[in-house]
């Protein structure tokens, strides 16, 4: 392999949120570990999503600028504001980098920024903390950009974790950005999804299987988990274990508890909370 690319990955702390929905026995709901990829030539870079708050984004912004490289551009892989909030702090440091998705990512971020979205669930549980600038990506016209002449593919993933969400596919090297298509080690947001939709989830992780890539990361992961293409599989997993134990169980409460003893280690509990919820609300 022959490609001059390299990729590494930065996870984000988890920062505390407010909120007062939280699973039994909780007394704070942090946010999952956000991670966000630098895949790198010779010379430039493109940085792949980003975090929620100020601090985490000046922190990621420093390690790109230790990097070196000369970022050319930021993707986002759908619109969730947790990884597209920090372009601006991105781009203050390379001021030069333009800020591009999918068009159909680009309408889940507008909704993001309306006010029952940006106020009432963002800066109520962030106050403070989130960048008064909030860019919107340009439309990634074609679906494929290049990085020092090598090909880097946006796939359309369907609805996953959202609607309209991505994967970034870097062939000449064997990597899938997943975004939030996969998790690793991190309790699986289940709650803007349905049986259906998460039938369109099952078939977007066989398409990354498809592409039988050498390393696949996930938009949340416990930090220094390897990013194995595994992770596709126990994804697969734990949307199944979800939607068979909700289908025999009545409350929230069993269906979190049944859950949880299954994967009593996953990072972030009370993700799992929200997403029983949603379910048997
Ligand atoms: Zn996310």
């Amino acid at each position: 392999m022959n490609s001059p690319l390299k990729w590494e990955v930065f996870v984000s702390p988890q920062v505390a949120g407010i909120t007062s929905d939280l699973p039994p026995g909780a007394t704070e709901r942090k946010w999952s570990p956000i991670s966000s990829t630098l895949i790198s030539g010779e010379r430039d870079a493109v940085l792949v999503d980003t975090f929620i708050t100020m601090e985490q984004n000046r922190a990621l912004a420093e390690w790109v600028v230790a990097s070196g490289k000369n970022l050319t551009t930021i993707y986002a892989t759908h619109g969730h504001g947790d990884h597209f909030f920090g372009v601006n702090t991105i781009q203050h440091r390379f001021p030069n980098a333009r800020f591009i998705a999918s068009r159909e990512a680009i309408s889940v971020m507008r909704e993001q920024l309306s006010p029952p979205w940006l106020e009432a669930y963002w800066k109520s549980r962030f106050p403070g903390q989130i960048d008064p600038a909030l860019p919107i990506a340009e439309e990634l016209a074609g679906g494929v950009f290049q990085l020092e002449g090598e090909e880097l593919v946006s796939i359309p993933a369907g609805h996953t974790d959202t609607r309209n969400t991505t994967c970034l596919h870097v062939p000449s090297i064997g990597l899938v950005v997943a975004g939030d298509v996969a998790y690793n080690d991190v309790h699986i947001h289940l709650g803007e999804s349905n049986a259906d939709s998460r039938q369109e989830w099952i078939a977007a992780l066989d398409m990354i299987e498809s592409l039988k890539p050498r390393a696949v990361i996930a938009g949340h992961k416990r930090p220094g988990r390897p990013d194995a293409p595994s992770i596709v599989e126990e994804t697969r997993q734990y949307i199944r274990d979800f939607d068979r134990i909700a289908a025999r169980t009545q409350t929230a409460k069993e269906l979190y508890d049944q859950m949880l003893a299954i994967y009593p280690d996953r990072v972030n509990s009370p993700v799992l909370w929200n997403s029983a919820r949603a379910v048997k609300s």
